[in-house]
This record gives C-alpha cells, structure tokens and sequence, in this order.
C-alpha cells in the first residue's frame, strides 16, 4: 500500500440510541451561549425543547433561529447570522437534517471571517480565522454532513447549488442519536437514504478513493443495504434507524475523504433549478450514471456486489458490476423514486436548461472524480436520459 492518506473526522463523535441528551455536556465544553438552528418540523416535533432544556440544566444560555428551509440559501444564512452576531453567540448547535447541518456551518465560518458564501464559492476567498464550533445532531439519516467537511448553499441569484469543502468546516462534535430519525416520514426515510447509498458508491468508485475511505464506504454500503427498506417500510424499527445512521455518517466519513463523482455533480443543478429533495436528484441519476462509468469501473462495482449481492462468487466482475446496478434500480423502483418526468420537471424548461445544468455540474468539479470523466455532451445526453428513465427495465447479463 503505498501513498499517504488523510482522513479528517470532527474532534468528537457521540453515537448511540439517547445520545441527543448529551447535549448540554458537549456545549459547556464549547461557550457559554448557544445559537440553536433548525426548522419548523423539528420545533413542531419537540427536538427544539428538549435540547433548550438540556442546555438549561448544564447552566447555558440559547438562542433560536427556526426557518431553514430544505435547499437552504443564503438569505437562511444571513437571517441566521444576525442573530448569532446581535445575542452574542459563542457557538451554534444544529439539529435537522442536512439543510439545518449545513446551514450552522456557513454561520460558524462566515461570522468569523466576513463576507458571503458567494465570496467563498470556487476559486474565491479562503477560510482564514477559527469558525464557531458547531455541535451538528443529525435527524436525518443521508447526508453525513455532521461528519463532513461540506456545506451547501442555494445562491438565490445565481441559482447555483454553491459546494464549499474545508476543514474549518468540520464540526466540532457530532451526535449521531438514531432515535431522532424515528419520526422521518417515508419520503425522507427513501430520500435520504438514497443519498447516504450515493456518498457511499460514489466514494468508493471516485479517482480520489483510498484504503481507508475503501473500508468506510463498503460498510456503510453494507449497512444501508441491510436496513433501508424496513426504514422504509416500518419507520418506528429502531434497529434499522440506527443500521442507516450509521450508514449515512460512515458514508458521509469516506465521501468527505474522497469525494463524490458525477452523480452528485449532476444531482445540484437539479435541485437548484427544480428544488428536487437533494436525495431525490441523486436517485434519479444514480443508475443511468453508473452505466455510463460502469467500463471504467467493473472491479469497484464488483467489490460492492461481493458485498451485497447473494452468491456473487457465481458471478464474473463485470456481471457483478450489472447485478449491482440492476439492484440499484430496483432499490429505487422499490423505494418509490420517481424519474423526473414522473416528478413533474416541465420538459420545457428542462431541455432549456440542459447546458447550464452541464456547465454548472462540471464548474463543481465532482465530474472530474468520476472514473470514466464526461464531456459536456455526455453530461447533456446522461440528464436527457434520465428524464424519463425506467428504473425496472434491468441490463442483461453479458
Ligand atoms: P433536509 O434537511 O432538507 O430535510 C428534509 C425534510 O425532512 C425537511 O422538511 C425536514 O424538516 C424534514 N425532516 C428532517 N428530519 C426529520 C425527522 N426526524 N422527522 C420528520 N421530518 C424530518 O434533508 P437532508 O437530505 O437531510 O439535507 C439536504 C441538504 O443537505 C441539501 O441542501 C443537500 O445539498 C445538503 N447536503 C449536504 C452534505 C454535506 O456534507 N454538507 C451532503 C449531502 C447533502
């Protein structure tokens, strides 16, 4: 094994059934007054109090901003950092799903730094000052962001999905209470879920992958595998809700490490333009792009079918690597996933967008991690493709 390999975690990851209560303990170590974000479900659900009243008994003071959005923008990150700045915040606890995740740490980075997302996107400024430390409890089992090094924000000008990866944006502890997850509707459970599977498949097959994000993300995929349809289908079985949360944080811990490819590169200028739930995007592409790469790919999707596919010693590597795919589509047909005719994209305004959507999925540069890289043409022809894909129509056996 030769290489140096770096792999970037938060400073502390709490797991496990009730780990939510440890809130309170967390934060003393971190400040003094909290800035709470989330959105309106989660205060409805209760998540909000509970976590008040356990900062409360450890002696802490908080403060809320409650409307995020799903997609979230930079206007939820302003509104949200005028708060922090006027009470005084000396760190910020999230608890949501990927948008509430993401959205506290475009607050910790830009209240210490200046400026907007918009100034950081691409080649733009860089992240020079210590951001807030950010305490991220996901209810969500999908985008792994409490243990990534990622945030995205929706620019409302540009409508542009802005990607910004750095170290600084870590948070500082994770808390991984699968028990949040229970009250997920079906078509979050199926949402997100597809998302985490994507991190995990596309961590594993990118350009960028190494041993250790290898391990992470053939587990993960083991553990989303095993217990995605009963999350699904009997949202209240906690054994499953905490097979997928740990599935998703694996899967966020090898995708952060690595990188994501084509898919999720596709995946946000759909749900920019067409605000498509972020693991809905993914879903839609993740066959038809696993297809398209699947020649450069066999001997990694392969190893994902020892992983998950019944006597796969029967197979050879490339009938492996199409028994992972014709399991993929089924997954999604089995999960609901619409395509995006089905979704109701106008097909209008989708043919008229083709060439943005494939310049803004290259400017990402996840593209570029994909093992079989795309042209711009490709990326058009893969998203016409997709449109109206047929996610039961399996690929034969070479
Ligand atoms: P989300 O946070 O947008 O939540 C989707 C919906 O589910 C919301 O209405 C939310 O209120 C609701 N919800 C969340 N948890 C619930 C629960 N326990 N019970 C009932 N309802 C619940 O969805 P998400 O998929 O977690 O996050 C999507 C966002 O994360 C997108 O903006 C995406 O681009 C981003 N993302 C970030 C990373 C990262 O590493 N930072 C990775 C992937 C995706």
């Amino acid at each position: 094994m030769n290489g140096i390999y770096e792999l970037l975690m938060p400073g502390t990851v709490l797991y496990g059934s009730g780990s939510a209560k440890e809130v309170g303990k967390q934060a003393m170590k971190l400040g003094k007054k909290a800035l709470i974000i989330s959105d309106p479900i989660m205060n409805k659900l209760g998540y909000v109090e509970e976590c008040q009243q356990h900062l409360k008994e450890s002696g802490l003071a908080c403060v809320t901003y409650l409307n995020v959005d799903s997609e979230p923008t930079n206007i939820h990150v302003s509104e949200a950092m005028a708060i922090c700045s006027e009470e005084l915040c000396d760190h910020i606890i999230a608890i949501g799903g990927g948008s509430c995740i993401d959205t506290a740490k475009a607050v910790s980075v830009l209240i210490t730094n200046g400026g907007t997302m918009t100034d950081y996107f691409g080649t733009g400024k860089k992240i020079t000052e210590k951001p807030l430390p950010v305490i991220a409890i996901p209810t969500t089992s999908g985008t792994g962001s409490e243990v990534t090094k990622v945030t995205v924000i929706t620019d409302v000008v540009t409508n542009i999905k802005m990607m910004l990866a750095d170290a600084s944006l870590l948070p500082a502890v994770a808390i991984v209470d699968p028990n949040l997850t229970a009250s997920c509707p079906k078509s979050v459970t199926a949402a997100t879920g597809v998302d985490a599977l994507c991190h995990a498949v596309e961590a594993y097959i990118s350009r960028k992958a190494h041993p250790v994000t290898d391990a992470l993300a053939l587990t993960a995929i083991e553990h989303i595998m095993g217990s995605i349809r009963t999350a699904y289908e009997d949202g209240g079985n906690i054994d499953a809700r905490a097979q997928m949360a740990i599935g998703s944080m694996l899967a966020g811990a090898a995708f952060s490490n690595s990188s994501v490819t084509l898919v999720h590169g596709m995946s946000r200028p759909i749900g920019a333009l067409f605000h498509t739930p972020h693991g809905i995007s993914n879903a839609m592409l993740l066959p038809a792009v696993l297809e398209f790469t699947m020649e450069a790919s066999i001997e990694r999707l392969a190893q994902i079918g020892r992983k998950i596919i019944a006597n796969a010693g029967n197979y050879s590597d490339e009938e492996l690597a199409i028994c992972v795919i014709n399991e993929l589509k089924q997954l999604c047909f089995d999960l609901n996933i619409p395509n995006m005719k089905k979704y109701g994209i106008d097909e209008e305004l989708f043919t008229q967008s083709l060439s943005k959507m494939a310049a803004d999925a290259i400017e990402s540069g996840s593209p570029a991690n994909t093992p079989k890289i795309p042209t711009m043409e490709e990326i058009k022809a893969l998203y016409e493709r997709c449109y109206d894909y047929d996610f039961s129509a399996k690929m034969q056996l070479v």
